[in-house]
């Protein structure tokens, strides 16, 4: 081994030991006081169908960065140069609320939703993360790095569920340290699929498209042994008080291509 790599090797090596921290990389038992005296239970992940279906198969949440380098599917997102750009295409993200449930209207990023224990952060799992003042798709190039990430955990403590609603959905953790792969288990709680409360054509014949969908989830689900995850259908019957059967209505009419995106298995 020539001297040079040897030295190469061995700075890598302290590298890796010892990444040299961002002050934007937080503390995990720190925030999970925070979390817990502020009654959030759990952290959760939204996608489309398919590319949850990829999740599933892999046991893992992925980076999008991950699932595009090992040749796995996932729907394509419109923000993928964007996180290429500022660094958190190898990233995985979680939300510290059901937006669905929040904000009385559809995921933006989809009908599937993981719910991870909050146990979570006090795991092997997680070493650092960060937390985003406001979601990365709203990111500016000549913004500095303080604008999008919190460098002190009070200053989240003191903004987050408070007075303008707003903050409290872009606000997300950020896993930079986990090789693109969040494992699903033991921490993964419960996974929420909505009903887009819509009939559809399936080879000449009228099919109530949750219906479809449960099946085939259902197969995946259970080829990989989920069976013991708690699952549920949001808005089995009624979606009072929620914009979403209306607008997954509308998006069958005008944006059928998006409506694909989200709930096609296979698109
Ligand atoms: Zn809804």
């Amino acid at each position: 081994m020539t001297l040079n790599k040897s030295l190469k090797n061995t700075l890598e090596k302290r590298l890796k030991n010892n990444p040299m921290a961002s002050k934007f990389d937080l503390n995990k038992s720190d925030l999970y006081d925070i979390l817990k005296a502020k009654g959030i239970t759990h952290l959760y992940h939204a996608n489309t169908v398919s590319t949850s279906i990829t999740f599933l198969n892999q046991g893992h949440l992925l980076s999008r960065k991950y699932v595009q380098d090992n040749n796995l599917f996932q729907t394509p997102q419109y923000t993928d140069a964007k996180d290429k750009k500022f660094g958190i295409f190898d990233d995985v993200f979680l939300d510290f609320i059901d937006i669905h449930k929040e904000w009385k209207k559809h995921d933006f990023y989809g009908p599937f939703l993981f719910a991870f224990d909050i146990e979570i952060l006090r795991s092997d799992l997680i070493k650092t993360l960060r937390i985003t003042k406001k979601n990365s798709s709203n990111w500016k190039d000549n913004e500095p790095e303080k604008d999008w990430y919190y460098s002190d955990l009070s200053e989240f403590n003191d903004n987050y569920k408070k007075e303008n609603k707003r903050n409290n959905i872009g606000s997300m953790i950020i896993l930079k340290d986990i090789d693109g792969k969040l494992p699903l288990r033991p921490y993964l709680s419960k996974m929420i699929f909505d009903n887009p409360n819509l009939t559809v054509n399936l080879k000449g014949e009228k099919k109530y498209l949750s219906n479809l969908l449960g099946a085939k989830l259902y197969e995946v689900v259970n080829d990989n042994n989920y069976i013991d995850i708690k699952r549920e259908l949001r808005h089995k019957h009624n979606a009072f008080q929620c914009q979403c059967w209306w607008e997954y209505n509308v998006m069958h009419l005008v944006r059928f291509n998006n409506l694909k995106r989200l709930f096609h298995p296979k698109p």
